[in-house]
């Protein structure tokens, strides 16, 4: 029988009613005693990274769980972890940068509501989880969450309360879990080496601009100080203003970039990502300036390999030659 360790951080899944709303409180041994099935499938242990509601997580928690992964690793054919909905995805694509090539499975899953509620998604995805966590063709980071098994570099939370909470941006659902077996759309037939390769650093100093109509570029001047990167969520496939045909936008990215700092150009639109060669408004920053732009790469997968990118190096030529690397299929339509 496969021993798949499970790594507990909290969110709605551990979570109990307070004086002042949910909160998390309930531990990983409790959670799993919810769910007497997964006896049938592995041997289970259990481990309290934290309890935290995952708006209360950052890097340090991502740092931490790839350690936790990376201690515990010769001794479980698989890792589940237990995470709150709101921030999964940001963590599943932080731990796909930071555990590459796992020939063991990594899943992520949470649940929209407490397992301790008669009407839960928790005692499923925890099933669905443990399940995909055992299976033979099951490597790498993923997210198990309502039936579908989606690449760590590929999610979003698209649903803030109903159970189908979870996306794959851009890119099929890897597998699905029907009438209790895994159906694969996606196999990965890759060969994998015997260990991981485990990174211990990420630059938390990453900045996301969000682009609104009339936006004063002054802001980025004043983020130049306090960022190494700085990705500007744009309109369409991707471009910066320039209002009354001011160039103070493209000045202050200019400045960016003569200061040896990233800049990426990213859209707000939520698929098929961007393509700044096509539009005047993006075509000269893009070829001129030396911006980086996301193609079809998910939000959270641009922040956290950026984050990742600058925890190795600061040099612009290889940032950008490590961006453009595609690292679990997180940026393909280049
Ligand atoms: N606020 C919770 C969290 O992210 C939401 C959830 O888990 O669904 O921890």
């Amino acid at each position: 029988m496969k021993k798949i360790l499970l790594i507990a951080t909290g969110g709605t899944i551990a979570s109990k009613p307070t004086g002042s709303g949910l909160a998390p409180q309930i531990t990983s041994e409790e959670i799993i005693s919810c769910v007497p099935e997964l006896a049938s499938l592995c041997q289970v242990s259990t481990l309290q990274l934290c309890n935290l509601d995952s708006t209360n997580l950052n890097c340090d928690h991502w740092l931490a769980m790839a350690r936790c992964i990376e201690d515990n690793y010769r001794d479980y054919d698989g890792f589940v972890i237990t995470h709150g909905t709101d921030t999964m995805a940001y963590s599943a694509a932080a731990l796909s940068y930071l555990v590459q090539n796992s020939r063991k499975p990594i899943v992520l899953t949470g649940s929209q509501k407490s397992i301790y509620v008669r009407d839960t998604d928790a005692r499923r995805n925890l099933y669905d989880a443990f399940l995909y966590a055992c299976d033979e063709q099951a490597h790498n980071v993923h997210l198990v969450f309502d039936g579908k098994v989606i690449l760590g570099t590929r999610a979003r939370k698209t649903r803030t309360k109903s159970f189908n909470a979870f996306s794959s941006i851009d890119y099929p659902e890897i597998a699905v879990v029907r009438g209790g077996k895994l159906v694969y759309f996606v196999p990965d037939t890759a060969a994998y080496p015997r260990y991981p390769l485990f990174y211990h650093a990420l630059d938390p100093k990453v900045f996301v601009l969000k682009l609104i109509p009339g936006i004063d570029p002054s802001i980025l001047t004043y983020l130049k100080d306090h960022y190494d990167a700085v990705i500007l969520e744009s309109f369409g496939v991707g471009g910066v203003p320039s209002y009354n045909g001011d160039s103070a936008f493209t000045d202050a990215i200019r400045d960016w970039i003569d200061s040896g700092k990233t800049v990426v150009i990213t859209t707000q639109v939520p698929h098929e990502g961007s393509d700044m060669g096509v539009y005047e408004v993006g075509h000269s920053i893009k070829n001129d300036y030396g911006v980086l732009e996301n193609y079809d790469m998910p939000l959270e997968a641009v922040v956290t390999k950026i984050m990742w990118i600058l925890g190795q190096t600061k040099d612009p030529e290889l940032v950008r030659y490590i961006f453009y690397t595609p690292v679990q299929k997180d940026i393909i339509a280049t």
